[in-house]
């Protein structure tokens, strides 16, 4: 049977092959053998191997059959003759008559003339054309399906030799611009944002283990103390930084130590050296063992802490194996990408910040330790980029787009050019912010607009003196206990809420309980199976009934802010009674606090968050009751309008700027200023300038946004003036339309409002 005989003559090529690629001589020496395997296999008079040297030329390197003068002479350009052509266009040709071919190129030197049939494969790695394979034959032969697909196989093995660096000098296969480099664009996740661009670095890859058995077990785990003990002093080294002062980059690392301290860990080394294994070989068969336990995991948290033991089994092997000579750090390029399958919150350490431009991981979640560290150091990151390490070689020019996350590897001049265009205005415009930081967010009939930061991070707080923004407005303390593998107790809460409140230096900042549940798991509260997870037991739902973690978080707030302003806020409360209970909560704390003898806050303000639209048909209830009120826009989109935030195919269904949902806002602003309570909007909404300038003109006057759009509102706020739009939005209430946002970008552009 054609197919089974097909496969078994490619296979036995291939042993034959891969026989010749492992055995002795030059790497010239093993591609003219290589090249004469193929010609007899494939029963061709000629068997080619053009590689494409500096300057997008292919290089005649090795022939059977045609003339050996031709050799290292014959060149041609990508897009010239037929050679040209399957490297222009990276696919296979397979011609009976080639010289009938319009592209074919007559090279006198090469004797071809007498050769009719020609199939041709483009010799491929990761996505770049190193070369061409090229067969021929004196009669016209119809080169079948299969012949084809040999073809592509044995150039898949042969592109190993062409990119090993021994046929032609490595910095040669640096790519250059053309057409024989396929550009790529692939989608991932944003986990930073900012863009960056530059080259290519790939993370090191594994180190082999090539000692497997010890002599000694007692020398071997003396080799394996003295290794962690030299990471151990890096570690105290990388502790010792400035940008290491504090923030959740610092948790991540202390976590890290612990692990080097990890009891169950070091016993299966242990074990595994006692047995006869090398230490190094020990390392790899727990590492392994461990990589087998991730690959069970589902859960995402987990399986990035298990990441860190595989972060710290890469480096004691580095040490052991001795090989730190190879290691990144001489050899990064100025401006680097650097890309990698996923890398330790340690390994990033190991390059200059200053280099790195950006990030792109083929795993990674926002939750990952290396991606809490990036945004410490402003490296843009993209996450969950499918298989980018087979598509991307050394050097490779790429933009890692973090703000949208996407990747352009070996991108067109246009796209990198609209790129740094877009950098550079970015650039302009970050500068105009600054020089507006001063400046108050006043529209220009006088209104004096509040705009606070949302904040999640303790390194967020450098932003807030950055943007000359009030204050924050909304501090998710969420996400700090989402960087840990466990509740932080009350001393660690306690820090860290100091930590905030000195770095805001009097600003004032708004906590908010914790707001878990839904999409926000914590590892260490089993999440329960739920259809609704999103109308589920969540936020302050969980808090309430599990109060001791309500009441041990209250409690960290209250001795953090000892002597100082304290503002509370509690989430997603939909109904009154909610609220009391809650406050009854922080009333127990405040007492108990007094008890003791601490020190109380000067003043403690309570809010809640509007989320639930069920609240706000309760607000005479409730205003009596609060300092202020912040409306989640994100929940509250959600809920009044029965849409899932988290499904794309529904999310951008319904806009917030339709009719009812700015009529909601205005009934809200209405009451908080009939009872004099203050009110913010804190979602997403609030930091997008049209949609500020509608919450303005309902008579809110205070946003609370992400810090990257503080600037961009202050200039909306200051190009506004309220009294014209007042009524003209008040027109619009009783409009049908599905959304209001074309009238009012009409609005904003015909009256100087800078959106
Ligand atoms: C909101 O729901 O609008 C909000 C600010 O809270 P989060 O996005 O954290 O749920
Ligand atoms: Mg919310």
């Amino acid at each position: 049977m054609l197919t089974s005989g097909t496969t078994s003559v490619s296979r036995r090529l291939l042993g034959r092959l891969r026989d010749v690629m492992a055995g002795a001589g030059t790497a010239q020496e093993r591609l003219d053998k290589v090249v004469t395997l193929i010609a007899a296999d494939m029963v061709a008079e000629v068997c080619s191997c053009y590689v494409m040297r500096a300057g997008e030329v292919l290089e005649l390197f090795s022939t059977e059959g045609l003339k050996s003068e031709s050799v290292h002479q014959t060149r041609l350009r990508v897009s010239e003759g037929l050679v040209g052509d399957i490297a222009a266009h990276a696919r296979p040709l397979a011609l009976a008559d080639a010289q009938a071919h319009p592209r074919f190129a007559y090279r006198p030197e090469t004797g071809e003339e007498i050769f009719h049939s020609l199939m041709g494969v483009p010799i491929i790695r990761g996505s770049r054309v190193l070369g061409v394979l090229v067969v021929q034959n004196r009669t016209m032969r119809h080169y079948t399906e299969e012949e084809v697909e040999t073809l592509e196989t044995v150039a898949m093995v042969l592109a190993e030799l062409v990119a090993s660096g021994d046929l032609v000098n490595r910095s040669e296969l640096v790519p250059v611009d053309g057409n024989a480099v396929l550009p790529l664009r692939l989608e991932g996740v944003r986990l930073n944002a900012g863009v960056g661009l530059g080259v290519a670095v790939l993370h090191r890859p594994r180190i082999t283990v090539r000692r497997l058995v010890a002599e000694d077990p007692d020398i071997e785990i003396d080799r394996l103390n003295r290794a962690l003990a030299a990471i151990k002093t890096e570690l105290e080294e990388l502790f010792s930084r400035p940008e290491m002062r504090d923030g959740e980059h610092r948790d991540v690392l202390e976590t890290y130590r612990m692990f080097t301290e990890d009891k169950g860990w070091l016993n299966r080394i242990g074990e595994a050296v006692r047995t006869g294994l090398t230490a190094e070989a020990a390392v790899q068969k727990v590492h392994d063992d461990t990589r087998a336990r991730m690959a069970t995991i589902t859960d995402n948290y987990l399986r990035e802490r298990l990441h860190d033991f595989e972060d710290l089994a890469n480096r004691l092997l580095q040490h052991l194996s001795g090989d730190d000579e190879d290691g990144p750090r001489g050899e990064l390029p100025e401006a680097a990408i650097l890309v990698a399958r996923n890398i330790g919150p340690m390994e990033l350490f190991d390059y200059d910040p200053k280099q790195l431009r950006g990030l792109v991981l083929e795993e990674g979640s926002t939750t990952s330790h290396v991606a809490i560290v990036a945004r410490a150091l402003d490296i843009p990151v993209v996450g969950r980029v499918k298989d980018v390490l087979d598509m991307i070689e050394p050097f490779d020019p790429v933009i890692c787009d973090g703000d949208n996350g996407q990747v352009f590897i070996r991108p067109p001049d246009d796209i990198r050019e609209s790129f740094i265009e877009a950098m550079s205005q970015r650039q302009q415009r970050l500068a105009i912010y600054a020089r507006l930081r001063d400046l108050p967010a006043e529209t220009r009939d006088g209104i004096r607009i509040g705009i606070f930061m949302n904040a999640g991070l303790l390194l967020d707080l450098q932003h807030l003196h950055e943007s000359g923004a009030d204050g924050i407005g909304l501090y998710r303390t969420e996400l700090p206990f989402m960087a840990r593998s466990a509740l932080p107790n009350v001393d660690a809460q306690t820090m860290l809420y100091r930590k905030i409140l000195d770095q805001a230096e009097g600003k004032p900042v708004v906590f908010r309980t914790l707001d878990v549940g839904g999409d926000k798991v914590l590892p260490y509260w089993n999440p329960s199976d739920e259809d609704n997870p999103a109308l589920g037991w969540r936020s302050i739902r969980i808090t309430l009934d599990r109060p001791a973690v309500m009441r041990q978080q209250l409690r960290a707030l209250l001795r953090a802010a000892a002597g100082r302003e304290l503002s509370v806020m509690f989430p997603m409360i939909a109904e009154v009674a909610e609220l009391v209970h809650a406050r009854e909560i922080l009333d127990i704390e405040i007492a108990r606090e007094k008890q003791v003898g601490g020190v109380p806050p000067s003043r403690v303000r309570v809010g809640t968050m509007l989320e639930v639209p069920a609240l706000a048909f309760q607000l005479d209830a409730l205003l009596p009751l609060v300092d202020f009120v912040s409306i989640g826009s994100n929940d509250l989109t959600q809920f009044l309008f029965a849409v899932d935030r988290g499904n794309p195919r529904i999310a951008e269904r319904y806009d917030p700027l339709s009719p009812s949902m700015i009529r909601f806002m205005r009934h809200v602003a209405d009451k908080c200023r009939e009872y004099n309570v203050h009110l913010s909007v804190c979602g997403e909404m609030a930091g997008r300038p049209l949609d500020a300038m509608t919450l303005i003109g309902v008579g809110i006057r205070s946003l609370s946004v992400a810090a990257p759009a503080i600037g961009p509102v202050k200039t909306m706020v200051r190009s506004l003036d309220v009294e014209v739009l007042k009524p003209y939005l008040h027109s619009l209430l009783d409009s049908r339309d599905h959304s209001l946002r074309p009238k009012l970008r009409s609005f904003a552009i015909d009256h100087g409002v800078l959106l």
